[in-house]
């Protein structure tokens, strides 16, 4: 077998970048609605829009640690000529103050503690100081005052429902969970989240010369980095992996590991996909299978293809540790969870030279606000997997000089 030479393959060839991510999103399943306990909802995808089930804060509470008063009383404190305020109790989170504060009254607060009746402001400790009284001392019992250096404030109170109200939308469906879009799920009140069930991806390395970790390494070996890695990354995009192991370089072996991908939604390969005569995985696809596109016009990447195996979605990523990373950051990740590559505008601190007919995505490092060439830009160069933290995106055609703003993507 051996790569297709005719000038009209009857599979589109050389797609672009957003078409490459476009038709493997349309061969993935719509996933179910589960439900599950809100600590195991990273990563997960929200199924449904959220309500606030209670409002933030849930009492009005003061937003700092000091005294709360009635703001007018105050309005003429300053260092020079302190206000002076009889302290009538206490209000501590958790624990309210029950009486009302009077005129020439405050009490104690802390931050988070409800405020109490006929307080509207809070004066911090910082510009508080404690009466100085010739009874003051540790048997004094009598009661206590204090001096307000500036006027208590009404910015410094949180009103009630002020963050959110009990009934609110705060989130929507289709939002991915964060740690911190977790954590306000809880403050919602919620225990537990509908969420999309996990997509369950079926992972397999190839290559005669790819051999698993630890193993004495013979020349012209290479270890398999890409299936540990590939796994952590679909880890972190929140998939279920389903682990299909190493294949070797045939067509019998292929199919065999493939086989093993029963119950996935879609099976990601490395290698043997390129224009060898030994890239089985790609004669699989073409000559067995179905091929929905071969060839992406980018740089590094541009071997991967799209296809499918007995009604399984497949998705051969290039062998190259480099290529099947940048290629899981703009097409795979993007379409198997559905979020948009976050890209943002840097300024060059270097060129990046451009491609007549293929987006490059150029390794590059950030630092003080810009971003550079990392240096070798060779697909074989993995230590940029360390590195490197930025992907620039040269479009087709393209070229940046120094000075020019790019599109990165952070790696
Ligand atoms: P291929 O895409 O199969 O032609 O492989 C391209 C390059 O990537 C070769 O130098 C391979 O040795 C290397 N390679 C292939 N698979 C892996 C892997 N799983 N881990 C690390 N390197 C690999
Ligand atoms: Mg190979």
């Amino acid at each position: 077998m051996s790569a297709p030479t005719s000038a009209n393959p009857p599979f589109p060839m050389h797609v672009s970048v957003a078409e490459a991510r476009e038709m493997l999103a349309a061969l993935l399943p719509e996933l179910e609605t589960e439900t599950v306990p809100v600590a195991q909802a990273l990563g997960r995808t929200l199924a449904a829009d959220l309500e606030a089930l209670v409002s933030h804060p849930s009492a009005t509470e003061s937003a700092l640690d000091g005294i709360a008063a009635r703001e007018a009383d105050t309005l003429t404190a300053s260092a020079e000529a302190p206000v002076r305020l009889k302290i009538v109790g206490e209000s501590r989170a958790g624990m309210p103050f029950g009486g009302r504060v009077g005129a020439g009254e405050c009490v104690r607060i802390y931050t988070g503690a409800p405020l109490p009746e006929g307080a509207d402001a809070i004066c911090p400790v910082e510009q508080l100081a404690d009466e100085e009284s010739a009874d003051d001392g540790p048997e004094y019992v009598g009661p206590e005052y204090v001096h307000l250096l500036r006027p208590a404030s009404p910015a410094d109170v949180r009103p009630e429902g002020g963050d959110f109200r009990a009934g609110e939308t705060v989130m929507r469906a289709g939002l991915r969970l964060s740690a911190p879009r977790v954590a306000l799920a809880v403050a919602l009140g919620h225990a537990k989240l509908p969420v999309r069930r996990k997509l369950r991806v079926a992972l397999l390395s190839t290559g005669d010369e790819v051999i698993e970790p630890g193993l004495p390494l013979q020349a012209g070996q290479v270890y398999d980095s890409n299936r540990v890695g590939l796994s952590a990354m679909l880890g972190e995009s929140g998939c279920e992996v389903i682990e299909l192991g190493h294949a070797p370089d045939s067509p019998a072996s292929l199919q065999a590991a493939i086989a093993g991908a029963g119950g996935a939604d879609v099976l990601l390969t490395s290698g043997g996909v390129s224009m060898g005569k030994y890239d089985f995985m790609r004669d699989l696809l073409i000559e067995r299978g179905r091929v929905s596109f071969w060839k992406v016009r980018m740089r590094p990447g541009g071997p991967a293809i799209l296809g499918g195996w007995n009604g399984l979605p497949v998705f051969g990523l290039p062998g190259n540790p480099v290529s099947s990373l940048v290629v899981f950051h703009v097409i795979v990740r993007p379409a198997l969870t559905g979020q948009p590559v976050q890209s943002l505008k840097l300024r060059a601190a270097t060129p990046f030279r451009g491609l007549k007919d293929k987006t490059a995505f150029w390794r590059g490092v950030i630092k003080d606000g810009e971003v550079g060439d990392y240096g070798p830009q060779g697909s074989g160069i993995l230590r940029s997997l360390s590195d490197a933290n930025a992907l620039v995106i040269v479009p087709e055609g393209g070229g940046v000089q120094a000075g020019d703003a790019v599109d990165v993507v952070l790696l």
